[in-house]
């Protein structure tokens, strides 16, 4: 029996699980291929503000109280772990290339200002100043000084290390259904057929949180994206370059010496892995039409995964539907960005029995019965 049982080991269970063994408690992960989903896939962009969008406000001083805890909380995963988690400090540069994405840069920064986020326009000089490698069609740019990265795989690796050396169980099997006893959660059920009896259950199984037998239904649904992975990039961005092509959006991020990712699609399809040629066509086109210079690097993967994704594009945090469950799902488009801040709230909750102030808009009430 563990005190807690936790449901995916993905960036969100696993830290969760972590910061919970360092308060005292037992702690089991079970999953049968930790750091396969999302948290694979996923670009490692730590940016509330360029990821906000209108009527978003109490998901970006979520964001906002996430990335403030970024650097210490990479600090503290490198230390327990011995690796590097990446970090990358240099701000995100968001560019525009006709009068229209232009329109748009300057409401993006209007909604910024009026929000009181840190951003400042930039000419195409300036522009191309910071990062060389931009096009010369660039007509204007927007510098989010504050909006980081960080290697998602190479934290998820680190994770898995800290939280085992912290005393974290890991179980690798399958999740058939959660254990219900007298209307209150008390474990999991495996596929090899065995039970994992638990005092609480955190559920974390990203896209797949809405699917699990015996959980009541959670408005947790796959937003699949394809993403693509890059090598020879070697000093091509300074940061994160994010751009209006025509209207599409497309990122590039720089990660681990001369890798490069460019994403990312959003697509309502289901858990449909296809990689597609459209897809693929339409990110390598874009990330060229920003930055020349990708058409000579290596394309070493492509890769689709479903971000867990809520009606509000917020994630599902604090008390579950049932009593002994606890939610730590539905970080759509932001779970890396809010891990340090999910698994402190959870860790908490789950230690005390109080979920802190920060993370009380995200409760599942919010969606009525
Ligand atoms: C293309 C793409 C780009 C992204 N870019 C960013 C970004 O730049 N910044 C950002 O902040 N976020 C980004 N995201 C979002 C981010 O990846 C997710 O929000 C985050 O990874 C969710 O983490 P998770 O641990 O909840 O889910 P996951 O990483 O999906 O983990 C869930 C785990 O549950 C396990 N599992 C599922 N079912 C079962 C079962 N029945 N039994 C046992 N185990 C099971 C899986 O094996 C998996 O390990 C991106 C996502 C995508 C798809």
């Amino acid at each position: 029996m563990s005190d807690v049982a936790v449901a995916g080991g993905g960036l969100i269970g696993l830290a969760t699980a972590w910061r919970a063994a360092r308060r005292g408690l037992s702690v089991t992960v079970v999953d049968d291929s930790p750091g396969t989903g999302a948290s694979a896939a996923a670009a490692g962009m730590l940016a509330p503000v360029t990821e906000a969008g209108y009527r978003e406000e109490a998901l970006l001083r979520l964001g906002l109280a996430s990335v403030q805890r970024w650097p210490a909380f990479a600090a503290d995963v490198e230390a327990a772990s011995g690796t590097s988690v990446g970090l990358r400090t240099a701000g995100t540069l968001v560019v525009g290339f006709d009068e229209d994405d232009v329109r748009e840069l300057t409401a993006l920064h209007a909604f910024q200002t009026e929000l009181g986020l840190a951003a400042e326009r930039l000419t195409p000089r300036e522009s191309r100043r910071r990062e060389p490698s931009l096009t010369p069609r660039v007509r204007g740019g927007l510098l989010v000084a504050g909006d980081h990265s960080v290697d998602g795989r190479a934290l998820h690796a680190a994770l898995l290390v800290a939280a085992q050396a912290a005393g974290v169980r890991l179980v690798r099997d399958r999740v058939t259904e959660l254990r219900v006893v007298g209307g209150r959660a008390v474990g999991l059920e495996t596929a090899d057929g065995g039970a994992l009896a638990a005092g609480t259950v955190v559920l974390a199984l990203g896209a797949h949180s809405g699917r699990l037998p015996r959980v009541p239904p959670l408005p947790v649904r796959p937003v699949k994206g394809q993403i693509l992975r890059l090598a020879g990039a070697t000093d091509l961005l300074e940061g994160t370059v994010r751009a209006l092509v025509r209207g599409r959006q497309v990122y590039l991020v720089p990660y681990a010496g001369d890798r490069l990712i460019v994403g990312a699609t959003t697509e309502d399809r289901g858990f449909d892995p296809t990689v597609t040629a459209g897809g693929v066509h339409d990110l390598l086109h874009d990330a060229i039409d920003v930055v020349p210079g990708v058409s000579e690097l290596e394309l070493v993967e492509t890769l689709a995964r479903w971000r867990p994704g809520t009606p509000d594009n917020a994630p599902l945090l604090g008390p579950g539907p049932l009593p002994g469950l606890v939610l730590a799902t539905g970080h759509h488009r932001n779970g890396v960005l809010l891990t340090p801040v999910t698994a402190e709230v959870t860790a908490e909750l789950l230690a005390t029995g109080v979920l802190p102030e920060v993370a009380a808009p995200f409760t599942t009430d919010r969606f009525g019965r």
